[in-house]
């Protein structure tokens, strides 16, 4: 390979058809004509891909294939929930078959390669990211990581089936300032391998076959010129034989953060620290020819990238049939087919958490004779298929409404009111909305954030409903009918007002193209909510960032003035990490543990009797925390180190039990290798982060 054609395997240039970033390159196909483009994205339909292909591979000099990218995030053209959401269901079986079903549509339409998953864990309700994360956990986010994996990827790479998965992004971008997108970040080392990169690690171990790198500097150097990340650890500490790619023009991005004074100097960073791969910012395609000809980068470091790039291209099959995964015969059958959507609905339904029920009010009853539905949620499509929709068309979305009137008996009358709209302070339309929940047995409120409130480059300073949403609520309260609070949004939001004043709340993020029918399954009964929060929600804006794994401190809160606490507010949240109701009630028994004292490379037994104590069937997700008493260094109050999910009738018991082994007793202790001190340990389960049942044991040399 001549040396542009070894560069032109490192550049990767967006098509014409969507744009995620700040620039668009044109003559991409001029591009590829000339073997300077080794990948694509934003480019998918099994008749353009190949088209596409057809340039790279038959009017090129070595007839090199494309990879082609995309990110397919939460579905392709059937969309599940947004990531946030369907953490919610803590079902790493579910999270594996969506990305499949995923995987099965993008590739009919000619994609090979996922820049999914996202794997950042996410404190910080202000940032719209969050949306796309598998919440504030390191554990659930290793269990995300690990489903999505292998959910994309499947069982052989040479599948036409499979889609090549990205974690993203390395490392640490959901620790920005403030929540503000793009923002820098200071963490500890310590902090950055205990909380930050495990769900990295993870992916590597399942076999993700690229990394992307992150917009973010984490403690003055940029992650996309980190040869900390990208060599030391990912490399040489774990073992990654896959590729780096860059985030949509990150490398150009060197010079505004301030470490490149050009964008030769930006590419040498990059290259050096270990990217082998420029999204969308034409450095290396400008710059990389005349910094290996001035001996600034050598070609043996030109040559590390371009292997990794062609190994996957090899391992994917691409050189034996370039055109496989374009196949209009499959699109056609798979795309949006009966069993993606009834995945959808599943999934769905199992993504919604029950936040409040007061006096049981749901469900509510299938022939109820009349229904308010209001909001400018009610009747909507475009917002239910949230941010980072991919391929998704809205238009396939089924609304709320639709969803009642679908599960409602036909007799229902539904009397529907838009209320007002999201940002706006119209309240012209507050009337009308009394006027139909005055007509109505039982109202229900769609409220909250539009679909791009969220995702990327959508921060926000405050967390409550927007607009005019919580006077609308106030107004339709006035009606004295009972209200549920219906909540699509891509963040935990501030719920203290509506939680002290609305009897029922439904958090339902964005679901997906099935939203309202599976949010219809749980209001009516068809479906007893299972979800649990993978991330805390706040009182109030103030108290972030807040997450159940914090640190003790030396004055943890008590009666006396001198402790850590808020004068005006308690330090707990409103809805703690894992929280989430049923509508039945689950009752847990003492822990039991197969000791009191266990060595440092036994492993600890822990089993408790859950019971279902109310009327119906209801599945409860069991949830294990630890606690590490006294260490060298602080431990977190709690941390999650196992759950499992289960199925009751009413009345009935189940042991559920757990395996605690040496790697959930270890943390990088002072000189930063992982080790288990002896001591005191707690143990913890229960149904949330905060509703636990303990027990003790000792950990010996
Ligand atoms: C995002 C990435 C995404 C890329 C390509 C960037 O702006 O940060 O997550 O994969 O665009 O669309």
């Amino acid at each position: 390979m001549t040396l542009e054609e070894k560069i032109g395997q490192m550049t990767l240039y967006t098509s014409h058809f969507d744009q995620t970033g700040p620039t668009v390159r044109e003559g991409y196909k001029e591009d590829i004509r000339k073997g300077e483009v080794g990948a694509i994205f934003n480019a998918y339909g099994a008749e353009f891909n190949r088209e596409l292909q057809k340039i790279a591979v038959e009017e090129t000099r070595l007839g090199i294939p494309l990879l082609f990218g995309y990110d397919v995030i939460h579905g392709h053209k059937t969309i599940f929930p947004i990531p946030l959401g369907e953490t919610a269901s803590w079902n790493p079986d579910l999270m594996e078959k969506t990305a499949r079903i995923a995987a099965l549509e993008a590739t009919a339409q000619g994609l090979h390669w996922t820049f999914a998953p996202m794997i950042d864990i996410s404190r910080d309700p202000r940032w719209g990211r969050i949306a796309e994360s598998g919440g504030e956990d390191t554990y659930l986010n290793t269990v995300v990581a690990r489903a999505k994996v292998r959910g994309f990827q499947g069982d052989s790479l040479e599948s036409e089936h499979t889609l090549l998965s990205t974690a993203k992004h390395f490392a640490a971008y959901g620790a920005a300032k403030a929540g503000r997108d793009y923002h820098t970040v200071d963490i500890s080392d310590r902090t950055l391998r205990e909380v930050y990169l495990p769900p990295f690690k993870a992916a590597v171990d399942e076999g993700a076959g690229s990394f992307m790198t992150a917009f973010n500097e984490i403690a003055g150097v940029p992650a996309t010129a980190s040869e900390y990340l990208f060599q030391d650890i990912l490399r040489d500490e774990w073992g990654f034989d896959g590729f780096v790619v860059s985030d949509y023009t990150a490398i150009n991005e060197l010079m505004p953060h301030g470490v490149a004074a050009d964008s030769a100097e930006a590419g040498k960073l990059a290259v050096k620290a270990g990217v082998d791969m420029d999204m969308q910012g034409a450095i290396y395609h400008r710059h990389l020819p005349e910094l290996v000809e001035q001996g600034i980068v050598s070609e043996e470091t030109i040559n590390k990238s371009v292997r990794r790039i062609l190994r996957y291209k090899f391992r994917l099959g691409l050189f034996e049939n370039p055109y496989k995964y374009s196949d209009k015969k499959r699109e056609e059958e798979l795309v949006l087919n009966d069993d993606h959507l009834d995945l959808a609905r599943k999934t769905a339904r199992e993504s919604l958490v029950l936040l409040k029920n007061e006096n049981d009010l749901l469900p509510l009853d299938k022939s109820i004779p009349s229904l308010a539905v209001i909001g400018p949620l009610a009747d909507n499509q475009r917002e239910l298929i949230g941010s980072w929709s991919a391929a998704g068309d809205y238009t396939d979305a089924v609304t709320l409404i639709d969803g009642i009137k679908q599960v409602v008996s036909p007799q229902t009358e539904i009397n529907y009111a838009r209320g007002t709209g999201f940002d706006s302070s119209d309240r012209s339309g507050f009337a009308e909305a009394v006027e139909v929940a005055n007509q109505s047995d039982a109202v229900i409120m769609a409220l909250g954030e539009k679909a791009n409130m969220s995702g990327e480059a959508a921060s926000r300073s405050t967390i409550d409903l927007p607009g005019v949403q919580q006077d609308l609520i106030r107004e339709v309260l006035k009606s004295g009918k009972p209200v549920v609070l219906v909540l699509m949004n891509g963040r935990p939001l501030d719920l203290t007002w509506e939680d002290e004043n609305v009897p029922a709340i439904l958090e339902t993020w964005f679901a997906g193209t099935q939203a309202g029918l599976a949010i219809a399954d749980v209001l009516f009964g068809n479906y007893n909510p299972s979800g649990k929060l993978p991330v805390t929600f706040p009182r109030s804006i103030g108290q972030v960032p807040i997450h159940y794994d914090m640190k003790n401190t030396g004055r943890p809160k008590s009666e006396n003035k001198y402790t850590s606490k808020y004068l005006d507010i308690p330090n707990s949240p409103l809805y703690p990490f894992g929280y989430g109701l049923s509508y039945t009630t689950f009752e847990y028994s003492d822990i039991q543990l197969n000791a009191s004292e266990i060595t440092k490379s036994d492993s600890l037994e822990a089993s408790i009797n859950v019971t279902n104590t109310g009327d119906l069937k209801g599945k409860e997700i069991v949830q294990l925390y630890i606690r590490d008493l006294h260490a060298s260094v602080t431990r977190p109050v709690k941390e999650l180190k196992a759950f499992k999910q289960i199925n009751l009738d009413p009345g009935e018991t189940k042991e559920v039990n757990f395996t605690l082994a040496r790697e959930d007793f270890e943390f990088y202790g002072l000189d930063m290798n992982q080790i288990v001190e002896p001591g005191k340990f707690k143990v913890f389960i229960g149904t949330n982060s905060e509703e636990v049942k303990e027990a003790s044991f000792n950990v010996l040399e």
